[in-house]
């Protein structure tokens, strides 16, 4: 980081914008407060809090013109008003109005102190909203309303609300964008022209875009000569602006962060020893590792021989192998002397990796199982091992992360599903090496988008296995409407019939408790109901994340052993789950799940050889919309398309887990529609790190304030791996 300066070099231009925001007129304590407890609490916070939306008012509608459903603005004038007694004993303000071509009718439920005595009939008020037909009049229930121009309570700011384009802002705690509008008014005219430039000129000229304030002035007062659709779609210049100052901020404490990362010592280990101890292994494979497999296993043994700590990503598709490279690698770590961990999300997982590991390379590759199952005494026999540094692979849960595990010598973590876990937990993880770092490797089959790893995950490399082991053929998927399940159920029972098996899945919601609840309930009458009515000669097994552990991997047992034909679960089985005679998948209630979540279910099965199958049953009433986007998983088994376009339609929450798209700070930014200015932003950083590493330069001044002014705050809060 740079060293701060004395405050006293503090420019004048940074200290108006610090003033509190309280003061900006129009404001006050009391609105200042809301304010600043969502994060406005001073006059730069208050003029870059952009509108989320812009609405077209440059044209007013007749009252006979309104169309239900159809926001719009009209200008009336009052005919008459009443406070009227509803039901629950509360009141509701209505008003009568005419533009002469009709009547509209204006209703409040909760309305706002003082408004009822300026509704004064001959008022002349322009109102905008949502209407509704009621009784074969339109009606406008809470419009928002500027009091006409011509109207004795003039003043400048009702400009701002009607015949324009208009920002609309979230609302905070009931503070409707009309407040927004008029205090952004009065702060960008008192404050704006002291904006700070954070971003070095010659990037702006570069692009051509304005300064600061020229910018926050266009996005909260738009001119009228601006085309209207760029408005709408956030694509003028002076939007470009603000969402490539964000980019440009976040890419330059990334890679700070990587390059920090790459100062740190990690053990390296010998690439030779390393190599010969996973060849030996490879050898004892009942296949032949794919041309993917074996390259991410030579990229990774090469990276962990630096002696800079590896950070690395491996994402391959479902069914697709990763599993054998952690193996491989754990085993080269092991022949180096060194420990190496794997951390699975369900115990289920774990086992199934533990007992591949066993059953794959019996003695040759000395691995332990902890997990929540681990009794006392076996802990108690484990965990000083560890301690004295026994080059062991750990397999296990969440139950690694416990204080008392600790590590003499821990080489190299791995995190398999790494997006079920959050970033504390893969930081503790990591943590476990008595001094030092380790290298870590996580596996997915939830590709990254690449304008997700190029943000979050900038300090990550990423291996691709692209490539599926030889045999498989791709899954056959259907989307069903739940009423026409019928014809599905025909298939399933003539697979089951050939001896194939098939999954069920039922939605879990698990962060409501009440929902939750609804849905276990169906999972465990549905496979009751399944066994009963639709496979009566089949046996229907359940499984759901409340069962008790060993409950739960002895059906599991059962459903590999065959035992059991049908699967009737939870998204428990999501994860890693490898039996491979089985060739149905059933989705219920498909359209509760992102599609990389249905495509990681989906690959459940299209294990073996034989054709398998994927139905998504939707709920009968499912909009066209969602069916849409259920089709992509019909069109392709490309786990990247499909991640693709679940961030364009689910946004990166999907991918890095709730804490960490918290850790994406963007106000205007959004890395779907600006993708090409991110772009741009990381080209740019990079040309700075190399032109100016210290941010020296006096054309890099403004950049420098900025981070003397916010640097560490800023580079603390995006730390995100
Ligand atoms: P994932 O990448 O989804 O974690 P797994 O590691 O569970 O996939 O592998 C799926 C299955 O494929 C396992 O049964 C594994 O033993 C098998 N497998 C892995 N690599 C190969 C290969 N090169 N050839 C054939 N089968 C393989
Ligand atoms: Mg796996």
């Amino acid at each position: 980081m740079l060293p701060r300066e004395k405050s006293t070099t503090k420019s004048s231009k940074s200290a108006t914008n610090d003033v509190a925001v309280q003061y900006v007129k129009g404001v006050g304590p009391r609105l200042g407060a809301i304010f600043e407890s969502r994060g406005i609490g001073t006059v730069r916070d208050l003029l870059t809090f952009f509108p989320r939306a812009y609405e077209d008012r440059t044209r007013l509608k007749s009252v006979a013109e309104l169309e239900a459903g159809v926001r719009a603005s009209t200008a009336v004038r009052v005919l008459s008003s009443r406070k009227i007694g509803t039901r629950m004993g509360r009141s509701m303000l209505e008003a009568r109005c005419t533009d002469d071509s009709g009547t509209l009718m204006l209703k409040w439920f909760h309305a706002p102190r003082g408004l009822e005595q300026r509704l004064i009939p001959g008022t002349p008020i322009v109102v905008t909203g949502s209407p509704k037909a009621y009784l074969g009049k339109m009606e406008i229930i809470h419009p928002e309303i500027s009091w006409n121009k011509t109207s004795d309570v003039v003043s400048k700011e009702e400009d701002l609300n009607v015949g324009r384009v208009v920002p609309i802002y979230t609302e905070l705690e009931g503070i409707p964008s009309r407040t927004f509008r008029k205090v952004l008014w009065e702060a960008i005219h008192k404050y704006g022209p002291t904006l700070p430039n954070d971003l070095p000129p010659q990037m702006l000229g570069k692009y051509d875009l304005p300064s600061a304030f020229e910018a926050a002035k266009e996005i909260h007062f738009p001119k009228p000569e601006t085309d209207i659709q760029s408005l709408v779609d956030f694509k003028t210049l002076s939007h470009a602006r603000f969402i490539y100052e964000e980019f440009f901020k976040f890419e330059y404490f990334v890679m700070q962060q990587k390059l920090g990362v790459e100062k740190q010592s990690a053990p390296a280990m010998g690439l030779e020893g390393g190599t010969k101890a996973s060849r030996d292994l490879t050898e004892m494979l009942p296949f032949k590792l794919t041309g993917d497999q074996a390259r991410s296993i030579a990229e990774i043994l090469e990276d962990i021989a630096k002696p800079h700590p590896m950070n690395r990503l491996v994402q391959g598709d479902v069914g697709s192998g990763k599993t054998v490279v952690a193996f491989l690698t754990a085993a080269a770590a092991l022949a180096e002397g060194f420990q190496a961990t794997l951390m699975a999300p369900t115990e289920i997982l774990a086992e199934q990796h533990y007992k591949n590991a066993i059953r794959l390379f019996g003695g040759k590759l000395r691995v332990e199982l902890l997990t929540g199952k681990t009794t006392e005494s076996e802990r108690n026999r484990l965990l000083p091992r560890l301690l004295a540094g026994e080059p062991l692979l750990l397999i296990g849960t969440h139950a690694l992360l416990e204080d008392p595990v600790q590590f003499a010598n821990l080489g190299i973590v791995m995190i398999d599903e790494q997006h079920r876990f959050g970033v504390e937990q893969r930081r503790t993880l990591r943590g476990k090496r008595k001094s030092g770092v380790p290298h870590s490797l996580l596996l997915t089959a939830t590709p990254i988008p690449r304008t997700l790893a190029l943000t979050a995950y900038g300090d990550l490399s990423t291996t691709t296995i692209r490539e599926l082991p030889p045999g498989r053929t791709p899954v056959r998927t259907e989307v069903v409407s739940g009423n026409q399940r019928g014809r599905a159920y025909e298939k399933i029972r003539s697979e089951l019939k050939e001896g194939h098996q098939a999954y069920f899945i039922y939605p879990l919601v698990q962060d409501s408790e009440a929902e939750g609840f609804t849905s276990l309930k169906s999972a465990i009458s549905e496979a009751e109901a399944l066994g009963r009515e639709v496979f009566p000669d089949y046996k229907v097994g359940l499984l759901h994340g409340q069962m008790r552990p060993d409950e739960k991997t002895d059906i599991m047992e059962r459903f590999k052993r065959g035992e059991l034909h049908v699967l009737v679960s939870t998204t428990v089985v999501e994860v890693g789950v490898d039996v491979p005679n089985a060739t149905i998948m059933v989705i219920e209630n498909a359209e509760r799940f992102g599609l990389s979540q249905l495509h990681q279910l989906r690959g459940r099965v299209g294990r073996g050889a034989a054709q398998s199958y994927c139905f998504l049953f939707t709920h009968p009433r499912v909009g066209e919309e969602t069916a849409h986007r259920l089709s992509v998983l019909e069109k392709t088994n490309d786990g990247f398309e499909i991640a693709e376009a679940d961030l364009e339609i689910r946004g990166p929450g999907e991918f890095l887990g709730t804490r960490q798209s918290g850790a994406l700070p963007f106000r205007i930014a959004d890395l779907v529609r600006d993708k090409q200015w991110l772009l741009r932003a990381r080209e740019d950083v990079l040309e700075l790190l190399k032109t100016d590493p210290q941010v020296a330069l006096p054309e890099n001044s403004a950049f420098r304030s900025f981070l003397q002014r916010e640097g560490r705050e800023q580079s603390e809060r995006l730390k995100t791996s």
